[in-house]
């Protein structure tokens, strides 16, 4: 018996007791190695001892104190410490208490630049079909997740889609990866037009996919051609790297791989590294000195923005991840998790792709590699891959369902950076396993 309402309701959760490293012990004694993070928050591994030394020192100084009135040392140290480590031109932080608080905030950003800079007609949004951008009615919006925004779709506003970068599906047999980047950008390029080029505020992307199809990176010049789009047109470039930021793909940004640096950058997940709620939302120069120059006031807020002790956990799991030996073992053990898969997976007459970069791994499971048709979503596959990894001790973030059309499980594994060899390969070994049972259920 429960009195939480569960997102699954009706389905039996071992207890969580204690968790250290990369495993999570239940109340039973049994452990799970945690092979996606939970949902690729868990960065530094859990019980790091300097994290929570740090947040001891902090809780014994001060909980907390309304941003209205006060900033804190842990806040202002950590907004300094993500400038120094951000790609040049993101100069100023906005903290709030997770993913969606820093989509939300974002969104609202780029509308109020354009407002103080007498362009308040600019309002589209445009975003990419199979994203996910939170949960929240705005960030739920901008994403294009067709099963998670069903039903809510009544009540969201009102925003655009555009392909995503996903060669799997959708490049040509005999398109290169340049001129499948071009043709995507010509068709945010078309998009605009469409809309106004004068009236297009934002366009939003996850520079790789992740809650959606499992650790998808862009092709070739994709994003490069998007800022030339985007710059073209006077539109903001907005990327949400709340999932695979924060050293998950082997550097600290994402977008540091694709060669582009955003007017505004969403971070969330392995910056708490789950020790503490918080995100953040970094943002150019040129929009901070709007908003300073014209109304002198961001018009946002919410009551724990830039907690002390969320700032202070952040403040030594960033830390940790900027050390060079931490985003080593990222990149390291990501290779052999790449590498492990496609030995292991790769005569699997199911497993049609396996991908991803740094310790953001993806894995879509096809009923049928040749033609890359997936199974039919009413079998649940990925929930039963999960309930099997379980069973095995092992904590892995299956997805499904038919989004856009397209009906695919996909597997994300996202290990914590301090994961070992040993461990990669007791993931590969597991998954593996978790795979074939769920699929002979
Ligand atoms: N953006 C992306 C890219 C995400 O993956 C998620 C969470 N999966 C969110 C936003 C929302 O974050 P949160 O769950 O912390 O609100």
């Amino acid at each position: 018996m429960t009195r939480i309402l569960h997102r699954s309701i009706g389905v039996a959760l071992p207890h969580a007791a204690s968790a250290q490293g990369v495993y999570i012990t239940d109340t039973m004694g049994r452990r799970y190695l945690d092979g996606s993070g939970g949902a690729a928050v868990t960065s530094v591994g859990h019980a790091h001892p300097e994290v929570l030394a740090a947040m001891r020192s902090q809780i014994d100084n001060l909980c907390y104190a309304h941003t209205s009135f006060f900033t804190t040392d842990a806040a202002e140290e950590l907004a300094e410490k993500l400038v120094d480590l951000a790609p040049e031109g993101l100069d100023y932080v906005y903290l709030v208490s997770g993913g969606s608080e820093a989509v939300e905030a974002a969104l609202k950003m780029a509308r109020q630049y354009f407002v103080e800079i007498n362009q308040p007609q600019r309002r589209h949004i445009i975003a990419r079909r199979q994203s996910y951008h939170g949960n929240t009615i705005g960030a739920l919006a901008t994403g294009g997740n067709a099963m998670r925004r069903q039903q809510f779709q009544p009540i969201l506003p009102e925003t655009h889609h555009v392909s995503p970068c996903y060669a799997y599906r959708d490049k040509g047999i005999d398109e290169t990866p340049e001129a499948y980047a071009a043709r995507l950008a010509d068709e945010l390029e078309a998009k605009i037009l469409e809309l106004g080029p004068d009236e297009v505020m934002a366009f939003v992307a996850e520079p790789v996919v992740g809650a959606t199809l499992g650790a998808v990176a862009s092709e070739a010049d994709y994003f490069k051609r998007v800022r030339a789009i985007c710059d073209k047109y006077g539109v903001l470039l907005i990327l949400d790297e709340v999932m695979c930021g924060m050293g998950r793909t082997g550097t600290v940004f994402a977008c540091e791989q694709d060669g582009v640096t955003p007017d505004i950058v969403t971070i969330a997940k392995g910056l708490g590294g789950g020790y503490q709620p918080i995100g953040a939302v970094m943002l150019s120069a040129s929009i901070y000195a709007s908003f300073a120059n014209g109304s002198g006031l961001f018009q946002h807020g919410h009551t724990y923005l830039g907690h002390p002790v969320a700032a202070a956990a952040a403040n030594k799991v960033v830390e940790i991840i900027a050390r060079p030996e931490t985003l080593a073992n990222v990149n390291a053990m990501g290779a052999r998790l790449q590498s492990g898969l496609e030995a292991a997976l790769g005569a699997f007459p199911y497993v049609g792709d396996i991908r991803g970069r740094g310790l953001f791994r993806g894995i879509e499971i096809v009923a049928d590699r040749e033609s890359k048709v997936p199974f039919d979503p009413a079998r649940k596959l990925h929930a039963k891959i999960k309930r099997q990894a379980m069973a095995r001790g092992l904590v892995s973030y299956p997805m499904g369902g038919t989004i856009d059309g397209i009906n695919g499980d996909h597997i994300l594994l996202a290990p914590p950076y301090i994961i070992e060899a040993s461990e990669i390969d007791l993931i590969i070994e597991r998954i593996a396993e978790s795979i074939d049972a769920a699929i002979a259920e």
